[in-house]
């Protein structure tokens, strides 16, 4: 049965996006008897994985885990190559899943979203797309990614570079031949420190302009081997449900210390001691041991700001043993942000790059970058030739995508202007004044401090199981509550207040701190996956507790407007 018996809607559901998250919306809404449509600006199914295919993308998390759980057939048939999988092989996985479920049949793809608007009357959502197509819906989920708009930073004279100039999150399918060309990397978090090792392997010469330094993991890229995937398909219903009740959706930590999941050594436990009990020679002799990863090895590292400071000290040592120059050694070493705020990069040979003869770091931080000319980059002392230049600049995270789609709810409010002082609201699903509009991981949920796979299927979940509910029901709307919305704000803020992550030196794009004009406010929920999931999930036992449920034209649904 679909929602609209008068099929007055050209689908019940509108999904924008078709990456991890828009992908199982389709199937899940299929499943569920909804009629179902997603748009994507991209031209093929995989979001992150079809955009970022910069040299060295992987994931951060282990494939077994950074992979979806909802059908036992799909996790019991792939086989993942390594530990953590390259971007081609992510996206071969996707692909995979379109066609092993059908999906594409589904999906507009090379279409690009640009408004969105409630009609009050109708009760429907109007979806316009840069082809001119106006698509109606019950319903629309925004499946937009929370890192999917690259952030082109505010240089000047971009477009006067002759060379070639590509963005990690917009990198070329063809990719970039390095071989004998000067090459800049611009940025050094995640995506920079990906690229740079494989770059300079490459290019001619390659030089880094680095702002801020970054605190960086050594991740071994290990092949995944028989016993390791095996011990996975044996015990994926374990995994799965220990990442649903985990904090950060991952399941390694919750095994038992000592079980061999064969992912390259025993699970460790969670550590205990406190890095401020230690002694000089416990303080050496973990150094020693576990060199930069020294900065987990304690439990009060993330709580206690003099720990965290002591931590760093550890880590900057364990910088000064692997990079041979002195100078370039401390330009690498981060000193005035701690660990923990953001979040965490893994490297594979980063710090060791820079004892090459043919890589050079630039420290922007002592000569400033001014601007990017027809044959290279102009610094404050400087000016540099090149042939290729990759900005790993990051992205406007979060909030980005819904920014750049005109979305309007009630009496025509603009979402955009509605979040002016910051995101608001309940339960990071949905606002109020924007009825039967959804974010998956939206602001206000665990979203970007999980494994976003489990965070991403519990929202869909959520999303398409209270559409269906809705329409067994016979309700035609749901928003937020104005006073539950503003109550769910303030316990997300109140979280974090306090963290790490929210310290006055922590400059991170979960603030918003990394676009110029963009409002510093904490968006993630830092509540943990777990607790987070028990409060959806009781919210929908007490009946939709702080939503409005009702018809378009109720008196209490308008009360909510704006
Ligand atoms: P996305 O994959 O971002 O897909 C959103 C899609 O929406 C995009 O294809 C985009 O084109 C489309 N879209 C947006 N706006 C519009 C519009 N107006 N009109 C039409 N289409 C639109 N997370 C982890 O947990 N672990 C990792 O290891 C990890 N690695 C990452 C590596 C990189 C390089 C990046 C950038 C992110 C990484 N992430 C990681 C986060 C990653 O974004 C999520 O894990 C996940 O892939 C997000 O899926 P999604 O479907 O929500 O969004
Ligand atoms: P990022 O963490 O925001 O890093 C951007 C880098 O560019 C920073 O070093 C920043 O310096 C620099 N930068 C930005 N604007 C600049 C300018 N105008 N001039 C000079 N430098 C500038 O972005 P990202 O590396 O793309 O990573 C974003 C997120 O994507 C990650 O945190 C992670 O969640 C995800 N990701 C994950 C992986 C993975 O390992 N699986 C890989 C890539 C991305 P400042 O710090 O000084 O601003």
């Amino acid at each position: 049965m679909t929602i609209d018996q008068d099929a007055a809607t050209d689908v019940d559901v509108v999904v924008v996006g078709a990456g991890f998250a828009g992908l199982y919306l389709v199937q899940r809404c299929r499943q569920l008897g909804l009629r179902v449509r997603a748009i994507d600006a991209a031209g093929d199914v995989g979001g992150t994985w079809y955009w970022n295919r910069y040299p060295g993308a992987r994931c951060d998390v282990p494939s077994i885990e950074y992979s979806y759980g909802w059908s036992d057939e799909l996790q019991q048939e792939w086989r993942w190559s390594e530990v953590m999988s390259r971007q081609p092989e992510i996206l071969e996985y996707l692909g995979h899943v379109a066609d092993r479920f059908d999906l594409r049949r589904d999906i507009t793809f090379g279409t690009r979203v640009r408004a969105a608007t409630f009609d009050e009357r109708s009760g429907a959502w109007v979806v316009e797309t840069d082809a001119g197509e106006q698509i109606t819906a019950t319903f629309c989920v925004m499946a937009t990614g929370c890192l999917s708009v690259p952030l082109e930073p505010d240089i000047p004279g971009q477009d006067l570079f002759e060379g070639e100039l590509a963005h990690t999150g917009r990198y070329p399918h063809e990719g970039i031949d390095f071989t004998g060309k000067r090459v800049a990397v611009v940025g050094t978090g995640s995506s920079g420190v990906q690229t740079i090792p494989i770059v300079a392997a490459e290019a001619a010469h390659l030089h880094v302009f680095q702002r801020t330094p970054v605190y960086t993991l050594p991740v071994m890229n290990l092949e995944l081997v028989e016993e390791a995937d095996r011990y996975a398909k044996e015990h994926y219903e374990e995994i799965r449900r220990i990442q649903r009740e985990s904090v950060a959706g991952l399941s390694m930590f919750g095994l038992p210390a000592g079980a061999n999941t064969g992912l390259g050594g025993l699970v460790e436990g969670v550590p205990e001691d406190r890095i401020l009990e230690a002694t000089d020679e416990q303080l050496r002799a973990v150094l020693d041991e576990k060199g930069r990863g020294v900065i987990y090895a304690w439990a009060d590292v993330r709580l206690d700001p003099e720990a965290n400071e002591l931590a760093c000290e550890l880590y900057r040592q364990a910088v000064r043993r692997i990079v041979d120059d002195p100078e370039v050694a401390e330009a690498l070493c981060p000193a005035d942000y701690p660990i923990g705020c953001k979040r965490q990069v893994l490297d594979s040979g980063y710090y060791e790059t820079f004892n090459r003869d043919d890589v050079t770091l630039v420290d922007l931080r002592k000569t400033p970058l001014e601007s990017i000319t027809a044959h290279g980059i102009r610094t404050t002392e400087a000016e540099y030739d090149f042939d290729v230049v990759i900005l790993a600049t990051g992205f406007d995270a979060i909030t980005g995508a819904l920014d750049r789609i005109d979305i309007r709810g009630r009496r025509g409010v603009a979402l955009r202007e509605r979040w002016a002082a910051g995101p608001r609201t309940y339960l990071g699903l949905q606002s109020a004044g924007f009825p039967n509009l959804f974010f998956v991981t939206g602001p206000g949920s665990p979203s970007v401090l999980s494994n976003m796979i489990v965070s991403i299927e519990q929202h869909v979940e959520w999303i398409s199981d209270c559409i269906a509910d809705l329409r067994d029901r016979g309700v035609r709307t749901i928003e937020p509550d104005r006073d539950a919305e503003d109550r769910w704000v303030e316990h997300v803020n109140q979280v974090a207040e306090g963290t790490v992550q929210t310290s006055p030196s922590c400059s991170s794009w979960y603030l918003g701190a990394n676009v110029p004009g963009k409002t510093r406010v904490f968006m993630p929920y830092l509540g943990g996956v777990g607790n987070y999931r028990k409060i959806c999930d009781e919210v929908v036992t007490a009946g939709y507790e702080g939503f409005v449920l009702d018809h378009v034209d109720d008196d209490r649904a308008c009360e909510n407007a704006f």
